[in-house]
């Protein structure tokens, strides 16, 4: 009687049902949609339901990518525990194993071969604080000047754009909620329908508003459908079309003249260059007949309210930064700058590819946006940090050349937190043989990624689900996400990694914090009085308030909309820049006679390391693909749906070839979410913009062959 009892009270227990509600924000891209996940369990059983929360930029919509967030975050696939590379293999072994292994390792070869021989390499997705806190890791913890992140292949020259035109780099200058008010909107190599999804009823509303919306992408997408006009550019050709629709704008008097008096300089010197722009030579260099350019201009000069958006179609070119800042040049050229529905923004790719650019992860900064080149912005952060300030290093490298010091030998040990390089770099062959000549490769990640199957030593760190810090939105509105869960195994959050290095590096007094809090409010003191001030913004504040950056002090709500009354320059005035008709470096020739585009898909994030191992994501878009006219198929023997190879000088990728009628004949597109044969950074094109440094992803030249010739008997 005893026994049965206990049974059926075990099958009760076992059949129990309970529901876990968590409270979360999506990891993927910039616009952090904030959702629920709820856990339903029935004894072992686990089913999960995710609603959509109404807080935040994307008022209550959600795409695919967060609705299955959580199948990556709970996937068998995580690492669990510090795994050691023995033999070839990786082995479990302890926290304290691993962190004295790299205390070993990263002490020897500082010893050897000196301080800036261990690189770090950072990542757009990080926390603010931890974003922060690896940027203080490289400088204070390992005393290295080489540090930069992927966030340099994503949004450095925007970012150097704005900061040089307008003194201060935010991704947009306006809230989302101005979309509306626009009367006409240019999306230039933007494709917001797949990238950023939730964005997209914004847009629908302006042009149930009336807005007429012009979009700029050698081929066709989602985004280019929902617009009245599609500009069919040449690959590598913005800078030129802009100049063409400038000269349209000012031969006709349809610019400006008192707001570019009032409030830009470098008028006149752009004005002189553009008296030797020649409208066909224009039309010849972009693909576009002169009358279509005529109308483009006229249009957006014509309304009195107007927004440019542009993405990385536009800025990952060896010319990015000057393309940007064309664009910032029509933007001011007729006034669309400080008043409601007026304005520019750089549309974010990475999750907080706005905030993790802002604290100091890149190789020339520092908390805050100061510079580690200013006499007086080294010295505040020195204090902060209580070091004396020529322990700061200095200037390093951008994230590629950080790649070919590696392949040179220069830097001998690198610490990844956060990223996949050996998919995202350009010329990956080049970044695999960097990565396989490094003495010691630390790799943090949550699964073992096509970069950590080259670690030394593998680290696990926490989810989106499990991990609390803060966020910085596309807008530049500072978001908390709160940890949902509790870490799994021996899983540990990125910032937790970062002090107990330090700890077993001798530096355990300058990283002694024990939650994510701590570490914000120090970020506050460091960016007090910077460009990204975020002094006025606690964790309190967030609980309860929308607030953007910049905000100096608690009561104040940042802005929302900037440049209302004046630039963030020395002057006040924002900087307008002749830019010359830049075409690739990489040109098309006899042996690789196309262009090739890359890009995402909307089932897919970055390399893919999260959602291919999403089973409803992956299901949706199971391997790459090559996009390619019929025409240009059929001139290469290439039927549709076959396996085909695509060469350029660096490299060879294969995917299968996928027949559209719709993209340019000279262009092949291609995405940019898989590794091992189908990564298409194989082939793309490493040159870097001497500005900001961004390689020139967007356009190289290839030819594209049929695996199997099925054209011959
Ligand atoms: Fe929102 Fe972007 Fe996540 Fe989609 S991927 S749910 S748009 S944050």
């Amino acid at each position: 009687m005893t026994g049965s009892f206990l049974e059926h009270f075990r099958h009760q227990q076992q059949d129990a049902e309970t529901e876990t509600v968590m409270d979360t924000q999506c990891p993927f891209c910039s616009v952090q949609c904030t959702m629920q996940l709820l856990e339903h369990r029935t004894g072992d059983r686990k089913k999960y339901k995710v609603l959509p929360l109404k807080d935040t930029v994307s008022d209550g919509r959600l795409c695919i990518k967060g609705r299955n967030a959580h199948q990556h975050a709970l996937h068998k696939e995580r690492i669990l525990h510090p795994m050691k590379k023995v033999n070839g293999q990786f082995e479990e072994i302890t926290w304290e194993e691993a962190l004295s292994f790299i205390m070993e390792q990263f002490s020897t070869i500082q010893e050897q071969d000196g301080l800036d021989a261990v690189g770090v390499y950072g990542g757009g997705s990080l926390t603010n604080e931890e974003a922060y806190l690896l940027g203080k890791f490289a400088r204070v913890g390992l005393k290295t000047k080489h540090i930069d992140y992927n966030g340099r292949y994503c949004m450095s020259a925007a970012a150097s754009a704005m900061n040089e035109a307008f003194g201060l780099d935010r991704g947009l200058t306006n809230e989302m909620e101005e979309i509306p008010l626009a009367e006409c909107i240019i999306l230039a190599g933007t494709n917001i329908a797949e990238c950023q999804p939730t964005l997209l009823p914004y847009f629908r509303k302006a042009k149930d508003n009336g807005a007429f919306i012009i979009a700029i992408d050698p081929r066709e997408t989602l985004t280019t459908k929902l617009a009245d006009l599609h500009l069919k550019v040449k690959p590598g050709m913005d800078a030129a079309l802009v100049n063409g629709m400038l000269k349209v704008i000012l031969d006709r008097n349809l610019h400006d003249e008192r707001f570019i008096q009032e409030r830009t300089e470098g008028f006149d010197e752009v004005l002189e260059h553009l008296s030797g722009v020649d409208l066909d030579a224009i039309a010849d260099l972009t693909g576009l007949s002169r009358q279509i350019i005529e109308y483009t201009a006229v249009t957006f000069a014509s309304v009195s309210r107007a927004m440019v958006f542009t993405a990385r179609g536009v800025e990952q070119q060896t010319h990015g930064h000057d393309t940007v800042r064309n664009f910032i040049n029509l933007v001011l050229a007729t006034g669309n700058m400080g008043k409601p529905g007026a304005g520019y923004g750089a549309v974010t790719g990475q999750g907080n590819g706005q905030g993790g650019r802002e604290h100091g992860q890149k190789a020339d900064q520092l908390p805050g946006y100061r510079s580690i080149e200013n006499p007086e912005h080294r010295n505040y952060i020195a204090d902060l940090w209580g070091i004396p300030e020529k322990e700061l290093p200095g200037k390093g490298v951008s994230a590629y050349e950080m790649m070919e010091k590696m392949a040179d030998g220069e830097i001998k040990a690198l610490f990844i937190m956060g990223s996949n390089p050996l998919i995202s770099t350009p010329n990956a062959t080049l970044a695999a043989q960097a990565l396989k000549r490094l003495k010691c490769l630390v790799v943090v990640d949550m699964f073992v990624s096509e970069t950590g199957m080259l670690a030394d030593l593998l680290l696990p760190s926490s989810s989106y689900l499990e991990d609390e810090g803060t966020l910085t939105n596309l807008e530049g509105r500072v978001t908390l996400r709160r940890a949902a869960r509790s870490c799994p195994g021996e899983v540990r959050h990125d910032w937790q990694i970062l002090c107990d290095v330090a700890r077993v590096l001798g530096k355990e007094a300058y990283f002694s914090y024990t939650k994510a809090e701590d570490i914000f409010n120090e970020l506050r003191l460091a960016s007090k009085g910077g460009k990204a001030d975020y002094f006025g913004i606690t964790y309190s504040r967030l609980k309860e308030e929308r607030i953007y950056w910049p905000c100096p002090k608690e009561g104040h709500n940042g802005e929302g909309r900037l440049f209302s009354e004046t630039f963030a320059r020395p002057n006040g005035k924002a900087k307008m820049l002749p830019v010359i008709n830049h075409v690739p470096k990489e040109r098309t020739s006899e042996s690789y006679p196309l262009h090739l585009t890359t890009g995402r898909v909307m089932s897919h994030y970055l390399s893919g390391s999260q959602t291919r191992r999403s089973p409803a994501l992956s299901a949706r878009q199971i391997e790459s693909f090559v996009k390619i006219h019929p025409k240009t198929a059929n001139a290469f023997g290439i039927k549709d749906g076959t396996m085909v190879y695509v060469d350029s000088s660096r490299g060879r990728m294969k995917a299968r070839g996928a027949y559209d009628d719709s993209i340019r004949e000279d262009t092949l597109f291609i995405p940019f979410h898989w590794g091992g044969e189908q990564n298409v950074n194989n082939v793309t094109y490493q040159g870097l913009d001497p500005v900001c440094k961004m390689p020139g992803f967007k356009v190289c030249a290839v030819r594209v062959s049929p695996v199997i010739d099925l054209t011959r008997n």
